[in-house]
């Protein structure tokens, strides 16, 4: 404080050369005149971009807003519906309901200063469920977090928690399952291939009829479940089928395109929750709005023979003569031919180049002081000035750059798999709908468009629909496979390159 104070003390002991009075008044003209100008975009981008409207309900709404408030961007929340709009599904002819209807895994390294509430906020994972977790934490393994320990999580559409996996020493880890409203928890075993329960740290009060339900539910969620499959009879035929020889054709489904990737999806047999699966794998790689052309062809190859709960283990698309592919992983996980996560999965921390000054960080339970209400900020508000240059954090594709009342000039990316990015508030959009881009690459000029306090740039990270921490979360490496787990992938994938001949 003192520091700041010594310039003023000496500027008070300056004697200027008109008096006082009149020096400040000119002061305070020259200080509105600059705000003003600020603060007023010019008439041209008034008109082009924020077409007048006059709605009386919005005029009214808008008066009842303080002035200090409705310019707030650290409280704005803009619907989806809004922003992403039909994109949301990367495939045309879809609802959103069965989109969204994909659990997801996300992986999260413990960091040093962390505890759980921190990576349940940086995650935008609810609170109550972490005390719920720690009503089962019989293991302590929620209180005792390493730094660099591993959690595996697995997060349904409304935000929920499916499942927890802490790994422990001993090729061992602890699972939480939601079961109902509670959480159960137990100890499993890594026995090099899958983890298979540890009768002794099972809760005695499972019963045998209740893991039934239990694996019942787990091949509803997902099919990345599947790969941990339990020692339960219903769970082994399914194993053996994978590493059988297959001679069934049905386990393949052909396409061609020849209109809507839907459409011609449908055609081969596909249920919508199958063509979603396909197209979230194929995202930030194939446009299916733009780049799919009569008579590219795409198979698809299923973990039994094919029926509506059938799960997709590898996609072969041929587009204009490229070849792209996607297998799946013991892990789960889908990787291209060559065993390594999609090439283009990596993202830089930050959207711009040099100045990071973070003005407003992420906070999913933020309540607005005024109203008390939870308004959520979904984004990381980078303060830089109008024209710095707002790069790509990933490539990808951009299935939106356009104007919002509120976000203003803005771009949306989507990336590999399940992952997006949104950048708000700029000046100019270097980019078009549909644009393929590189990670870094200059998308747009930051600004202060929409609703907006002072220049700056807020900045999203989602996973599947869902904002993250973007300045926390563990953000997708291009992590190859090696050794033992890479021959075993490759091993996988000569055998479903043969499956997927075989149905022809
Ligand atoms: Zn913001």
């Amino acid at each position: 404080m003192k520091r700041f104070f010594a310039p003023l003390s000496r500027v008070a002991e300056w004697e200027p050369p008109i008096p006082r009075q009149h020096l400040y008044a000119i002061m305070m003209l020259a200080g509105f005149t600059v705000a003003f100008a600020t603060v007023m975009p010019s008439p041209r981008d008034l008109l082009v971009n924020n077409p007048i409207k006059v709605n009386p309900a919005n005029l009214s709404n808008e008066a009842t807003i303080p002035a200090d408030l409705a310019a707030d961007t650290e409280f704005l929340t803009i619907p989806d519906h809004e922003l992403v709009g039909n994109e949301a599904s990367p495939v045309d002819g879809l609802d959103g309901e069965d989109d969204a209807a994909e659990p997801q895994w996300v992986d999260y390294v413990v960091k040093s200063d962390d505890n759980l509430s921190v990576i349940f906020n940086t995650l935008n994972l609810p609170a109550k469920s972490l005390h719920k977790l720690m009503e089962v934490d019989i293991q302590n393994s929620l209180i005792r977090l390493q730094p660099g320990q591993k959690l595996s999580l697995m997060v349904d559409e409304h935000n929920g928690l499916i499942q927890l996996a802490i790994p422990q020493e001993n090729s061992r880890r602890v699972l939480f399952e939601r079961k109902g409203d509670a959480f159960t928890s137990r100890i499993e075993v890594w026995n090099d291939e899958e983890y298979k329960p540890l009768d002794a740290g099972r809760p005695a009060e499972v019963t045998a009829a209740e893991e039934k339900a239990q694996q019942k539910d787990k091949s509803k969620t997902s099919d990345a479940q599947l790969q941990q499959k339990s020692q339960t009879a219903s769970a082994k035929p399914d194993a053996d089928k994978e590493t059988r020889p297959a001679a069934r054709p049905t386990r393949v489904r052909k396409g061609t395109i020849s209109g809507p990737f839907v459409i011609s999806a449908r055609n081969a047999g596909l249920t919508n929750t199958q063509i979603h699966r396909v197209a979230r794998l194929f995202q930030g790689r194939i446009d299916f709005r733009r780049d799919l052309k009569k008579g590219d062809t795409f198979k698809v190859l299923f973990d039994k023979p094919h029926s509506k709960d059938a799960q997709v283990v590898a996609v072969v698309f041929n587009v204009n003569g490229r070849r792209l592919t996607a297998y799946r992983n013991l892990d789960g996980k889908f990787y291209d031919e060559k065993a390594s996560s999609f090439s283009s999965g990596t993202f830089m921390r930050f959207p711009i180049p040099s100045q990071r000054k973070v003005s407003s960080s992420f906070s999913p339970s933020r309540r607005n002081p005024v109203t008390g209400r939870v308004q959520p900020h979904n984004g990381t508000d980078f303060s830089v000035p109008v024209g710095t240059p707002i790069l790509a954090t990933g490539d990808g594709i951009i299935v939106k750059a356009a104007s919002h009342r509120d976000a203003g000039r803005y771009v949306i990316i989507r990336h590999d798999g399940k992952y997006s990015t949104t950048y708000m508030h700029m000046s100019k959009l270097l980019v078009k709908p549909g644009q393929k881009i590189k990670q870094g690459q200059k998308i747009g000029l930051s600004g202060n468009t929409g609703r907006s306090t002072g220049p700056h740039l807020h900045y999203e990270f989602r996973i599947g629909n869902r904002p993250v921490d973007a300045m926390r979360v563990d953000l997708p490496m291009n992590e190859g496979m090696g050794g033992k787990a890479r021959r075993q992938f490759l091993a996988k994938v000569r055998e479903y390159k043969r499956q997927l001949d075989q149905g022809s």
